[in-house]
């Protein structure tokens, strides 16, 4: 399990010259009871936080915050990131190890699941901790493929030739600094059967400040196509900044998608998915995947049976174009895909 410092760790250079959105990083709130206050939820402790200590840190950068509507107890942005007692009960079915990430690690903080695609988990850091999050049980602090100047995971993609596309993800792969990921880069380019290169990240969402001139610079200068899966869940995540950032990202040649977890009491309604979808091409976003929760302990209480899921997906299907309706699909450990449900 993850250790609540590991996960809250900044990673980089506190004094490194890229400044302003490590300095807001820092400034994320890590404790919860703050959380309600901001919120004018302070009423709510007893009820929400019967316990403090789920495993699982608390982090929220004030940002996102700023887009929770406050006295708000079942605000969709607030379910996702305060822990709750329900975390701690036992379900059955609910493991550690749901999408049997261990049997595929083929190098250090390297998994190659699928043809094709090496994913790298770069870092165990994120700027927010979901409390849905699928890897809260990765044991990160031995993991990560950025350790010793990613030199496992860049021998491990120049011996690949099948490997053309390199997936970036975590923990948040942009957690790490610009130099730490110009080294990477510029060890692929002893791979020049990597066509793409794929980020994973909720960073642009929850800290769009992220998305700076250095990052920029950065993503403007690989030769390899850059696609970038953003990960909101709710329309109200995305606000001006986020539309920012999504240029910004656009303007260095990225493709945009999204991909969203069903979690009950945040998304599960058609009205709420429309509007999600309306709104992430408002920001030049596509809607790619919508995934049924992983199943590791502590997050049974987001799940959403898969009869009232496909008939959400039915409903969007109805509503709009088919290019704003998310492919439904969970992981099975195993398949050579993530599976249609
Ligand atoms: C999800 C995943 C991918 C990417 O799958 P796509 O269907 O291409 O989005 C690649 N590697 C691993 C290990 C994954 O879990
Ligand atoms: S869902 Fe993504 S951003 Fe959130 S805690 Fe998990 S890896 Fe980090």
């Amino acid at each position: 399990m993850i250790t609540p410092n590991r996960v809250g760790a900044q990673p980089t250079d506190p004094r490194s010259p890229s400044g302003r959105w490590q300095q807001l990083w820092r400034e994320a709130v890590t404790d919860p009871l703050e959380l309600l206050r901001l919120l004018g939820l302070e009423n709510q402790a007893e009820r929400l936080l019967p316990v403090r200590d789920t495993g699982f840190a608390t982090r929220v950068p004030r940002g996102y915050i700023a887009r929770m509507r406050p006295g708000d107890p079942a605000d969709p942005l607030l379910l996702q990131v305060l822990p709750v007692a329900a975390e701690l009960l036992e379900s059955p079915g609910f493991v550690t190890d749901a999408v049997g990430d261990m049997a595929a690690r083929s190098a250090h903080g390297v998994l190659q699941k699928y043809q094709g695609r090496a994913l790298l988990i770069a870092t165990g850091s994120c700027a927010v901790n979901c409390r849905f999050c699928f890897r809260r049980h990765f044991p990160y602090a031995d993991e990560t493929a950025a350790a010793n100047r990613w030199q496992a995971a860049i021998a491990a993609v120049v011996a690949d030739a099948g490997v053309s596309e390199v997936i970036l993800s975590g923990g948040d792969p942009l957690s790490l600094s610009t130099p730490k990921l110009t080294e990477l880069t510029d060890g692929l380019a002893a791979a020049p059967h990597v066509r793409r290169l794929r980020i994973h990240t909720r960073l642009p969402v929850v800290l769009p400040e992220r998305v700076d001139a250095a990052l920029q610079g950065w993503l403007g200068s690989l030769s390899q196509q850059k696609v970038l899966v953003l990960h909101v869940n709710h329309p109200n995540e995305l606000d001006g900044a986020t539309a920012e950032a999504c240029r910004r990202l656009r303007e260095a040649g990225v493709t945009l998608l999204n991909q969203s977890v069903l979690l009950r009491g945040v998304n599960d309604a058609a009205d709420v998915l429309s509007e999600l979808s309306e709104r992430l091409l408002e920001q030049g976003v596509l809607p790619y995947y919508l995934h049924q929760l992983d199943r590791v302990q502590g997050v049974a209480h987001f799940e959403v049976d898969d009869e009232r899921a496909l008939a959400l997906v039915e409903t969007l299907r109805e509503r709009l174009p088919g290019y704003l309706v998310p492919r439904l699909v969970r992981e099975i450990p195993g398949e050579a895909s993530k599976s249609p449900v």
